[in-house]
């Protein structure tokens, strides 16, 4: 086999940063009792603001890359942040988008959607293969597009392409690429096929009994799109691009953990791979020095070739404007943001209502320093 080419990115090797976009949904009324209304509100296209449990008179502000307000279609989310990535995949470059956020809060509808609402997988696998049609025979390279689907729950790697998977192992070759020896990797020629192998495996992973809804919020569901060209004329020259796309576990799970610089607690309850993929972004857009952790746990480690570096990466944040959401939204917010102020205000709306909340956990959330000034 043809050695993989080295990339080339114009000699840039600066650590390139995690593009973070923001998703409300709509608001759901039956799920909030007391109709107390959102408790989140969209300001402009890259700004939002949410109450301060810890005082109603203000707002705290947060700044994003992009933030998707709840009339966003499934259509512009895929046009704004992640289009745009498709390209490099073609030229031996790699990317992620994954979608964090509390379980209901839209994670699902927009990496897969439905099919009257298509998200962002089917969109961007259509797009991968348009763009291989529209390649110039003239430039010389074949292309060929394959896929692998797997699954990590409890930092096992299960392949979700084959019905007796065993947690695979994680390696490295030579050139610092991650691969998965032993995982299904399949050739598709069309979106068709693609659609073949993808919906029987997802929707065994998503199916409504309890267990299985249970597993799918805390497991990390991980589709890889492969593009590899080779040069038809010697040296045949290859070069292998990667597409990661990635829904998440839901980071209820993490909220403990989800601030920078918290010590991991002892809890049966915290995911280690949502809670690495927390450090490993925030090392990788902090643009300090430090050792970027990814080697801490299954997700990060799998990503790491296609997670900063020379790599596209996009996370999409989803969250949910009712106040049961309330916490986890605000320790979503907290990291995702690029920014955040607290602003002497009340939160517009007519009336103020400050979440009820039990006693223990405002305490816990007081101990785990969740920032609220
Ligand atoms: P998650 O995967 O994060 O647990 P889901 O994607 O399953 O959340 O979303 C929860 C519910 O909200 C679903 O019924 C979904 O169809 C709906 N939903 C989520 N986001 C949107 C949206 N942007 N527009 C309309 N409905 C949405
Ligand atoms: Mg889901």
């Amino acid at each position: 086999m043809a050695q993989r080419a080295a990339v080339a990115d114009g000699g840039n090797k600066k650590t390139s940063r995690v593009r973070v976009a923001v998703r409300l949904r709509p608001y759901v009324g039956k799920q909030d009792e007391r109709s107390e209304g959102p408790c989140v509100k969209g300001l402009d296209a890259q700004n939002l603001e949410i109450i301060n449990w810890r005082n109603a008179t203000e707002t705290v502000k947060y700044h994003f890359d992009v933030y998707h307000d709840e009339q966003t279609t499934q259509q512009e989310v895929f046009l704004s942040s992640v289009k745009p990535i498709l390209p490099h995949i073609l030229s031996g470059q790699n990317a992620s988008v994954f979608a964090y956020g509390p379980t209901g809060a839209g994670k699902t509808h927009t990496m897969l959607g439905s099919s009257e609402q298509p998200g962002v997988i089917p969109r961007a696998v259509r797009e991968v293969f348009n763009l291989v049609k529209a390649k110039d025979e003239d430039e010389g390279w074949d292309y060929s597009i394959g896929m692998s689907y797997l699954e990590i729950y409890n930092e096992k790697v299960l392949d979700l392409l084959s019905l007796s998977s065993q947690d695979l192992p994680i390696r490295e070759d030579r050139d610092k690429n991650i691969l998965i020896p032993g995982l299904t990797h399949t050739t598709i020629s069309s979106f068709s096929e693609f659609d073949k192998h993808f919906v029987p495996a997802s929707l065994n992973r998503t199916t409504a009994s309890t267990k299985l809804n249970e597993r799918s919020s805390r497991s990390h569901a991980i589709l890889l799109i492969k593009v590899v060209r080779t040069q038809r004329a010697f040296p045949h020259r290859q070069q292998t691009g990667k597409l990661y796309l990635v829904d998440l576990a839901g980071s209820e799970d993490n909220r403990r953990t989800g601030n920078r610089g918290i010590r991991l607690k002892e809890s049966g309850a915290i995911n280690l791979s949502l809670f690495t993929l927390s450090k490993v972004v925030d090392s990788l857009n902090s643009g300090t020095a430090v050792r970027v952790p990814y080697r801490d746990s299954k997700l990060t480690r799998l990503l790491q070739d296609s997670l900063g570096g020379s790599a596209h990466s996009l996370m999409i944040t989803n969250i949910a404007p009712e106040y049961k959401y309330y916490f986890d939204t605000f320790s979503a917010l907290n990291f995702a943001a690029k920014s955040k102020l607290i602003v002497n205000k009340p939160f517009t709306r007519e009336t103020v209502a400050v979440p009820v909340l039990p006693v223990k956990r405002a305490r816990e959330d007081h101990e785990a320093g969740r920032s609220g000034t």
